[in-house]
């Protein structure tokens, strides 16, 4: 029997499973296609950090972007019974001379004071940090692949998730989509670094990057907060963290290779010696959807307008998904426009 959706949306990353739910929620029907491939998403360390770069630079759309998130993923927590975004700061090695006047910049301006402690810290004896060490606020990070569990089982209860791959070559676009026995009106592409075969939006700039991340068990205790070095530790809990990211823009393969996992150790041990007895649990590597002016791509292909795509959030997919997203359903639903630095048709 043929079934007919609003939506066939393809990929159940976190910009597919955020995209879907807000429709469900909206009143529309969808039909949710993965294949079930390791995703970035499901590796990715879901940090938020509202201030990045040795320049500390506060994120432009950051007032916007990072309530619509906390809202999101507070709501997501309400309705699963479950915490999936913990807040925690973020202590930041001082790495040299520029980074200590850029933060004593920062904290003349209003702007930052939200986001950043004013006063240096003291290092703990744990930490080689000669500079000092400041503290960032509004820090956290999301619990991507218990958040996506969930989604995918609220999915499969409402009988619109489907475990497969799609084949471009099986889709059949007229004023309607067909795939299978579905009908829908419209296509809708969350398919992370998968794209860039995508026939209708293969000619998007993407300038993927692939990511390396350890899990470690160590004996040392861990201080609760989060902590940024260059690359970042996440405490799991007393003994048990991850440190990452890689950032390789030229081996574009989701294989885990000796050379990330010596650039992260050495990384860690060059702040932290004493995690060098730390045991390995696990090395993950997937491949960020990341764009070449670094901001999405959303919105309909030139030519049909019953395909779309909602991908391109590269390294910020936890700050920006859920604020695009609303905008998005948005502007299918009422055809409010899609603002010019994200939508995919300013590359046509
Ligand atoms: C190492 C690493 C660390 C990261 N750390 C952070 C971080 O700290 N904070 C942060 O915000 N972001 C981080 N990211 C980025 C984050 O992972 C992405 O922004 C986000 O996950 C992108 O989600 P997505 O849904 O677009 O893509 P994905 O999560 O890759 O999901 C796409 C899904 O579509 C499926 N798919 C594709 N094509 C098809 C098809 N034809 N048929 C069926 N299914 C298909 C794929 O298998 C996959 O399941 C990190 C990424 C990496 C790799």
């Amino acid at each position: 029997m043929r079934r007919q959706v609003d939506y066939l949306i393809i990929g159940q990353g976190l910009a597919g499973s955020i995209l879907s739910r807000e429709l469900i929620k909206q009143g529309c029907s969808i039909q949710l296609i993965d294949n079930q491939k390791e995703n970035a998403s499901q590796i990715a360390a879901g940090l938020i950090n509202p201030i990045t770069g040795m320049r500390l630079v506060k994120n432009k759309e950051l007032d916007i972007l990072l309530p619509s998130a906390k809202q999101t993923y507070l709501q997501l927590g309400q309705f699963f019974q479950q915490d999936f975004y913990l807040e925690k700061p973020m202590l930041r090695v001082l790495r040299n001379t520029q980074e200590l006047q850029k933060f004593k910049q920062r904290i003349q301006d209003s702007a930052y004071l939200d986001y950043l402690e004013p006063n240096l810290r003291p290092a703990p004896d744990s930490i080689i940090a000669p500079l000092g060490i400041i503290q960032q606020k509004q820090t956290g990070y999301l619990l991507t692949q218990k958040l996506l569990a969930c989604l995918k089982s609220y999915f499969q209860k409402k009988n619109c998730y489907q475990a497969e791959q799609l084949d471009y070559q099986d889709l059949t676009i007229n004023d309607n989509i067909q795939w299978q026995d579905i009908t829908a009106k419209k296509i809708i592409f969350c398919e992370g670094y998968q794209a860039i075969n995508n026939p209708w939006f293969k000619y998007l700039p993407f300038q993927l990057a692939k990511g390396e991340i350890l899990t470690l068990t160590t004996a040392q205790t861990l201080l609760p907060e989060l902590l940024n070095f260059g690359h970042w530790l996440i405490p799991l809990n007393k003994h048990q963290f991850r440190t990452g990211a890689t950032f390789d823009n030229i081996n574009l393969n989701t294989l885990t290779t000796q050379k990330g996992k010596n650039t992260l150790l050495k990384a860690l041990t060059r702040v932290m010696p004493a995690l060098n007895s730390a045991t390995i649990d696990t090395q993950q590597a997937n491949i960020r959807p990341t764009t070449l002016d670094k901001m999405p791509f959303i919105g309909q292909h030139p030519e049909h307008k019953n395909i779309m795509i909602f991908n391109g959030f590269g390294a910020k997919g936890s700050l920006q998904i859920p604020y695009y997203s609303k905008q998005f359903v948005q502007h299918l639903l009422t055809n409010a426009p899609i603002a010019p630095a994200v939508n995919c048709q300013r590359y046509r």
